[in-house]
């Protein structure tokens, strides 16, 4: 599902190069944890399959089904099934979260060539996913993010993954702001969206999060390249004796 071959990328604005020869494959179904110390470029990863202009791939591909994405703008991804959340969820002042919900759903609809939805459809799918996210339909009406608590933006975009039903999940979480609380909302909407044809590239510094999102495979990320990839006894022995040892050995 997605192929990242020798990616080079680097910051528009002054040159330097983040991103150095990055190799990566997930496939359908898969949960792939990426894992690193900070700066190692797990973001700015995230950002590139975003699609933001802040930075530049200077060589290499990123294939999704197959076709390279690079030329496609972040909304082109989007409708496409690329699903992106930041550690920093956008602020969307004066969009009530529902009117957003309700334009990402018809863009994704319209894309597909399909009909944009009934007002009463849309409102039975707000509320069918919300409830079972314990949301209620108040917070809904408050522009998207502004204000939430960080319990509050997790279930936002567990929601709109819930609705948008994306086939490639970045999550990039770094789990330092989320309380346990947070933490089981993320990972209990992720497992529930586990399928054979969904794959979720979970970003985390921390071992912590995969314990509720076990995952298929985990590669650890330093100075923008993959140094090591195993199952998800890589992540415990990264807890058990930390990031110098696996970069270390890579270097
Ligand atoms: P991580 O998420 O693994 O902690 P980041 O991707 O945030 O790492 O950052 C990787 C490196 O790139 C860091 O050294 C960071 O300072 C630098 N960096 C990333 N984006 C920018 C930017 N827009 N301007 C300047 N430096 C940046
Ligand atoms: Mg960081
Ligand atoms: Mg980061």
């Amino acid at each position: 599902m997605l192929e990242i071959k020798n990616l080079h990328a680097r910051i528009a604005e002054d040159g330097t190069e983040i991103i150095r020869g990055l190799n990566l494959t997930v496939k359908a179904g898969e949960v792939a944890a990426i894992m690193g110390p900070n700066g190692s470029g797990k973001s700015t990863l995230s950002y590139i399959l975003a699609g933001r202009e802040d930075y530049e791939v200077t060589e290499g591909d990123i294939l999704y089904n197959g076709q390279s994405i690079l030329e496609m703008d972040p909304a082109e991804r989007a409708v496409s099934g690329i699903f992106l959340a930041f550690q920093y969820p956008m602020e969307i002042p004066g969009v009530a979260t529902m009117e957003f919900l309700k334009v990402a759903m018809n863009e994704q609809r319209k894309a597909r060539g399909e009909e944009p939805l009934k007002i009463s459809e849309f409102i039975a799918k707000v509320k069918q996913a919300s409830g079972t996210l314990n949301m209620d339909m108040g917070m809904l009406k408050r522009p998207l993010n502004v204000g939430f608590s960080g319990g509050e933006k997790k279930r936002a975009e567990i929601l709109q993954m819930k609705l948008l039903q994306p086939k490639l999940c970045v999550l990039d979480e770094t789990d330092s702001g989320l309380d346990i609380d947070a933490l089981k909302i993320v990972a209990d909407g992720v497992n529930s969206l586990r399928s054979p044809d969904r794959a979720f590239l979970v970003i985390t510094h921390y071992q912590r999060l995969l314990e509720h999102i076990v995952p298929d495979s985990v590669h650890v990320l330093s100075r923008g390249q993959v140094v090591k990839s195993g199952d998800k006894s890589l992540a415990l022995e990264l807890e058990a004796n930390g990031y110098a040892g696996i970069i270390g050995e890579a270097a």
